[in-house]
């Protein structure tokens, strides 16, 4: 009994791992990673900063300058706790090995960020995903449903949602979360460059959580996530979060990012910017069918039914590379999913774009 298919189980092994293309050369715009590099001076101040690390012990357990640093710097309310991460990914991981055993599944509107389902399957947890409605907003009739007949232990709500880039209601998230008998863990990913958020209410009610996550805003390369949830859950969850799990370099990194804040806000300002303008530009094209209202720091768009994966080839033998959604099929059949770049690359972006779409099918 040596060989993965005798002990693992099928549903496991049916997956491939999670595949990344390789960007070398290539105008990368296709995993939602802010494309501003620091200035120099700024590259200097961090590197000096890391001298006082020590490697050779153990980082600090439970992040304590880190935390402090991002309740000051977001706002978590007073009575929340507030949950580390390697990357919010590892906070999902633990949030379903927490309900693995209550017999409950895993729901969420899909399509999503696949890493819910992937990680309840892994776990043994049954994953239920409620459609969206065409317009990629929630079917709330669907979804009150599902959450009264499979009574999950978590529903997970991107917010916005990726890939889509749609921001919900939040009168009609409000109304999920009160009529969700488990847990509603509010994914705000893209929280820096969205008009709403739920951190305010993170605690109460006390099945109401929100994750968020600094790999978006422009520090992906450090994998820090956190959890604002009840005092109660994050002691309870704490349980299950591995020994050291935010390293010694991420903590002293993350610290000095913040205390640079003003940098990174004033790049999600000008993606907010880029955004707008990608989406008009995208707009104005005949042959793309639809664009999907973004709040985050991508777009979602439609090209003629069909010609999908051709304009996705074609833009990377222009030397960029996004994101084909449409490969999977199903509502989401020729979209495809661009990350908004620096605006030379956006530029690069549209010209190559409207260049495919003019290739006969
Ligand atoms: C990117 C993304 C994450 C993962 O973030 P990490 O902190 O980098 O693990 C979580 N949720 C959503 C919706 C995302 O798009």
């Amino acid at each position: 009994m040596t060989r993965p298919s005798e002990l693992m189980r099928p549903e496991v092994l049916e997956r491939s791992a999670y595949a990344v293309a390789d960007a070398t050369g290539l105008i990368k715009l296709d995993a939602m990673e802010n494309p501003f590099p620091w200035p120099g001076e700024l590259e200097a101040a961090w590197l000096e900063a890391l001298r006082g690390v020590e490697l050779n012990r153990y980082p600090d357990p439970v992040g304590r300058d880190v935390t402090a640093a991002i309740r000051a710097a977001h706002g978590l309310p007073a009575e929340a706790g507030c949950l580390l991460g390697n990357g919010s990914d590892e906070l999902i991981q633990i949030l379903i090995t927490a309900v693995q055993g209550s017999g409950r599944p895993v729901v969420s509107p899909v399509p999503t960020f696949v890493m819910y389902e992937v990680l309840a399957r892994a776990a043994g947890v049954r994953f239920v995903g409620v459609p969206l409605a065409p317009d990629f907003d929630l079917d709330v009739p669907a979804l009150l449903q599902a959450l009264e007949q499979e009574r999950p232990a978590l529903l997970f709500l991107a917010f916005p949602n990726n890939p889509t880039g749609r921001l919900y209601d939040p009168g009609v998230v409000a109304e999920v979360v009160a009529a969700n008998p488990g847990v509603t863990v509010i994914d705000e990913a893209y929280a820096p460059f969205a008009s709403h958020s739920f951190l305010p209410q993170a605690g109460s009610p006390p099945g109401l959580m929100v994750m968020r996550t600094l790999s978006k805003l422009g520090l992906a390369g450090v994998r820090l996530g956190y959890l604002a949830a009840s005092a109660d859950w994050v002691d309870a969850l704490d349980r299950l979060r591995l020994p050291y799990n935010v390293n010694a370099l991420t903590q002293r990194s993350v610290l000095f990012a913040f205390e640079h804040g003003g940098t990174l806000e004033r790049q999600a300002r000008l993606l907010r910017e880029e955004r707008s303008r990608i989406a008009a530009a995208l707009g104005s094209l005949p042959a793309v069918r639809r664009v999907v209202p973004s709040e985050a720091n991508f777009i979602l768009f439609e090209v003629a039914a069909g010609r999908g994966r051709a304009v996705f080839e074609s833009l990377l033998d222009a030397g960029i590379l996004i994101k084909d959604v449409g490969r999977v099929g199903g509502v989401l059949a020729d979209h495809l999913r661009v990350t908004v770049g620096a605006p030379e690359e956006n530029d690069a972006f549209l010209a190559a774009l409207a260049e495919a779409l003019r290739d006969p099918a």
